[in-house]
């Protein structure tokens, strides 16, 4: 298990397993995973990124603006805003995941593999995640709001 580059990895467990966590529901990311705490860095980091069609913004409770932003699922890429609770991640190849490592989000990093019995997410929930989004949530959706606006303008 290699616990050198800030997080956990296992090939020997997930070649074997092939990627269950993934099939079930994308990992979702942290501020961290976008630059914070400069929110200028997260802006662009996030309008890229939503632009791309590949990631998108989740939620816990809209009314309490907890919202969070993880891969999109395969067959739903494209949706800046997608609430479904189950779905394969669009980053899942048959070779495993195709971003490198240090690239993927911090949950899909901190998640523990495990023989035999449930990995562990250390915590890594949908709920503490958009917690962890809670004092850049303006940011988060300023950038979802200006990529949806250029959709929009391009769509009419
Ligand atoms: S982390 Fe767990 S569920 Fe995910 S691929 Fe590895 S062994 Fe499978
Ligand atoms: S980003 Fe990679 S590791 Fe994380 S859920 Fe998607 S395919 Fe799996």
């Amino acid at each position: 298990m290699d616990q050198q580059k800030n997080g956990v990895e296992d090939l020997s467990i997930c070649s074997t397993c092939k990627g269950k966590c993934c099939k079930s529901y994308p990992g979702p990311a942290t501020p961290k995973d976008f630059g914070a705490p400069d929110a200028e860095r997260m802006y662009m980091k996030l309008y890229d990124a939503l632009s791309s069609g590949r990631w998108t913004i989740d939620w816990i409770n809209q009314e309490e603006g907890r919202y969070f932003i993880r891969p999109a699922t395969k067959g739903f890429e494209s949706s800046i805003f997608d609430h479904r609770y189950a779905g394969e991640c669009t980053f899942l190849t048959s070779n495993g995941c195709e971003l490198p490592f240090r690239k993927r989000t911090e949950s899909c990093r901190m998640l523990v593999p495990k023989l035999g019995e449930k990995c562990d997410s250390q915590g890594y929930t949908r709920a503490y995640v958009a917690k962890t989004w809670q004092p850049y949530v303006n940011v988060l959706i300023q950038a979802a709001t200006d990529v949806e606006k250029i959709d929009m303008q391009l769509n009419f």
